[in-house]
């Protein structure tokens, strides 16, 4: 038996229902997540990434209004205001993405119960471990559905 770890691109077995998806960040977007979650550290950061199709290519790094560690509101103003320039950019929400600065990139109860917005990913960059994990979710039903996510300037 022979069963390949290549975790990045393995699909998901729970995504048998709906859309399945492989979402793409790019390099530079996620080098502006990294950064913005480690300087809001201890604190989780929280933003949305916007681009086309599965592809994200601009990071929108929100205020924290919880200022919390172990959870997130994104400032209603500045998401506004990031939903407008997306619309006058030509891009869509892809995701809304928050960092988990000591637990893993899973969804918590609460990031769940929060979970409000269709047809996008939930992101979380986990800075618990080194190098850092991300975890891509669709919640349908209040349930998660892991995505794949990777790191990529192109797309094969
Ligand atoms: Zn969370």
């Amino acid at each position: 038996m022979c069963a390949p770890m290549a975790v990045a691109t393995r699909r998901s077995r729970d995504a048998d229902e709906g859309k399945d998806m492989t979402l793409t960040i790019t390099k530079a977007v996620f080098r502006e997540m990294l950064v913005v979650a480690r300087k809001a550290a201890p604190l989780e950061a929280c933003g949305l990434l916007a681009g086309t199709g599965e592809r994200a290519t601009k990071c929108y790094a929100l205020t924290n209004i919880d200022a919390s560690p172990e959870h997130f509101s994104m400032k209603p103003e500045e998401q506004f205001a990031a939903v407008k320039d997306m619309r006058q950019a030509g891009l869509k929400m892809i995701a809304i993405w928050h960092s988990h600065p000591a637990t893993p990139p899973r969804m918590s109860a609460e990031d769940l119960r929060l979970a409000f917005t269709p047809d996008v990913a939930y992101v979380i960059l986990s800075l618990a471990a080194a190098p850092p994990e991300m975890g891509a979710y669709t919640v349908r039903d209040a349930a998660p559905h892991r995505v794949d996510v990777i790191v990529a300037d192109k797309t094969e």
